[in-house]
């Protein structure tokens, strides 16, 4: 059977913290409204699918593919898709937050996995921070400083500039900051919990829900950094950077600038475009890309070559 990058739709969210940068930066021209947070770029998840673009799976939904076509996935097992990729505009502060790992997904939650999550930074403004972590050395402690309000005390913040790369565990108190752009690659879950919301109310003066026990019961105390050691690699004219490699998923950054020899080794590789263009060949067929671009190269994709002027943010599992 054919093997051909599946490249997809992506699916648009609004969120009080968004704004335009999808628009603007990334050219997505149909972006909801001017408060648009999220680009769910590849995603299977049911609040939100994406749909397959061109060839012979045109208008299929990802779960579906997922669902009937495994052998595009290396029959990898698992009722849901396991990964999801987004673009987060932050156009101001996101909500403080924490989110479980699988065992309490499954337990407490209709998710049907947990959520450790990575960033990388694409661009931010002068001066962009945002929350990775707390202070607390004890779960009373960290009780109390929440009851208390003392916030400054608790959170840690973090100064970020563009091309930094966080890994976040489940358990990991965090925030990003206004004026963030981010490719976040996450295991495929929608199950947050709220911890501080900057007493922020929405026009109808209301404050979103906070969900402090559930927070408690999985934050990660005393808070312990995600470790990751980026490992650099040059493959003829790319540079690959990988950020983490582990039983959740595994993040590289391909820095493209000319023509590059590879193969498709892995189950699947999800890609997604986050500067300039190039193009994929193989047999004789190109299948060119471009910023914004999001696309799967399926198992037995194997030989082929990249070419062109890029950055791409690739992912595996
Ligand atoms: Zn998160």
């Amino acid at each position: 059977m054919k093997r051909y990058p599946i490249f997809l739709n992506p699916v648009f969210k609004e969120r009080i913290w968004g704004g335009t940068a999808l628009r603007d930066k990334f050219h997505y021209e149909d972006i909801p409204s001017d408060l648009t947070g999220e680009c769910w770029g590849i995603s299977a998840h049911p609040h939100g699918q994406s749909v397959v673009k061109n060839g012979q799976y045109a208008g299929v939904a990802l779960g579906d593919l997922w669902e009937n076509h495994r052998e595009l996935f290396g029959r990898q097992e698992g009722e849901a898709f396991p990964l999801l990729t987004k673009i987060l505009d932050a156009n101001t502060d996101l909500s403080v937050q924490v989110h479980p790992d699988n065992e309490y997904a499954k337990r407490y939650e209709t998710d049907a996995l947990g959520k450790t999550e990575c960033w990388y930074i694409i661009d931010c403004k002068e001066g962009a921070k945002l929350i990775y972590g707390h202070t607390a050395a004890t779960r009373e402690e960290f009780k109390e400083r929440i009851e208390r309000g003392e916030w400054d005390q608790l959170l840690r913040e973090v100064a970020i500039k563009p091309g930094d790369f966080f890994y976040v565990p489940s358990g990991t108190i965090h925030a990003l900051g206004a004026g963030t752009l981010v490719l976040e690659t996450q295991q495929s879950s929608d199950t947050t919990y709220r911890v501080f919301d900057y007493d922020r109310v929405d026009d109808q003066g209301n404050k979103r829900e906070l969900h402090l026990q559930k927070a408690m019961d999985v934050t990660t105390i005393p808070h312990e950094a995600g470790h990751c050691e980026p490992k650099v690699t040059n493959i003829q004219e790319m540079t690959m950077t990988t950020f983490v490699e582990n039983e959740f998923f595994s993040v590289q950054k391909w820095d493209v600038s000319g023509v590059s020899q590879l193969e498709q080794t892995k189950d699947f590789m999800l890609v997604s475009v986050i500067k300039g263009t190039g193009v994929i060949s193989k047999n004789n067929e190109s299948y060119p890309f471009t910023i914004g671009d999001h696309f799967i190269l399926p198992c037995e994709f194997g030989e082929f070559s990249i070419d062109g002027d890029a950055e791409l943010i690739v992912a595996y599992k």
